[in-house]
């Protein structure tokens, strides 16, 4: 299966994050052998056993809910946190990356999906942020890209409709706030059951799971 996804995103060039969340670190380490280097997790606890037990060279991505005092449990390892989600926990990664000396990458995560518990940030919020003088205090961050979920539903044009809205998210963020940022890049959308779409909507990362471990 890992091949065959590989080489269906290879041809529009995203980048599979392969989400090991529930899965033995046996699991893991049969995909590793086959090449996959980058791994997601949505939990914190598990997300640092793993990295303690696994090989190094794995780059490991938070994609889910993160918690202000957990952060600083992944600070020391973590390659991209997917789900910034409040400008509050983007201080805190940068304070906790500080401490650690490095930078950490991050994505803005964005409210697509209709359902309520979806988390995300509101587009006019951040925009003021990233054009204040806080912002430009945060020097152990650095924002790559934007992230989003769509609705859960067998609805297709529904999901590529949010979508379609996150790629606009992408687009006006990049024109008004980060038109000289090379590494702005990444549209994080797409997982088992939407990745599809996902890609002909400009997607460059895809967090796929129990379609890869299946
Ligand atoms: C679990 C999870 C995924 C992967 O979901 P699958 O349907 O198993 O591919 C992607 N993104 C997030 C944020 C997740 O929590």
């Amino acid at each position: 299966m890992l091949d065959r996804i590989k080489n269906e995103l290879a041809i529009s060039q995203t980048t599979l994050v392969a989400v090991s969340k529930t899965r033995p670190n046996a699991d893991i380490m049969d995909m590793y052998q086959k090449g996959q280097r980058i791994f997601g997790e949505n939990r914190v606890q598990e997300l640092v056993q793993k990295y303690e037990d696994l090989p190094k060279d794995i780059a490991w991505h938070m994609i889910g809910h993160l918690q202000r005092n957990k952060v600083k449990f992944i600070a020391p390892f973590v390659d991209l946190i997917h789900s910034v989600e409040s400008i509050r926990l983007l201080e805190e990664i940068d304070s906790q990356a500080k401490k650690n000396n490095r930078v950490i990458n991050c994505l803005l995560q964005f409210k697509i999906a209709e359902e309520e518990a979806k988390f995300g940030m509101q587009v006019n919020d951040i925009k003021e942020f990233l054009q204040s003088d806080d912002y430009n205090t945060l020097q152990n961050t650095n924002i790559i890209g934007i992230m989003g979920m769509a609705t859960f539903t067998q609805d297709k044009k529904q999901v590529r409709n949010e979508f379609r809205t996150l790629q606009s998210i992408f687009n006006e963020l990049k024109e008004d706030i980060f038109h000289s940022k090379e590494d702005f890049k990444e549209i994080s959308m797409g997982m088992s059951g939407d990745y599809k779409i996902a890609i002909e909507e400009g997607s460059t990362m895809v967090r796929i799971g129990s379609l890869l471990f299946s």
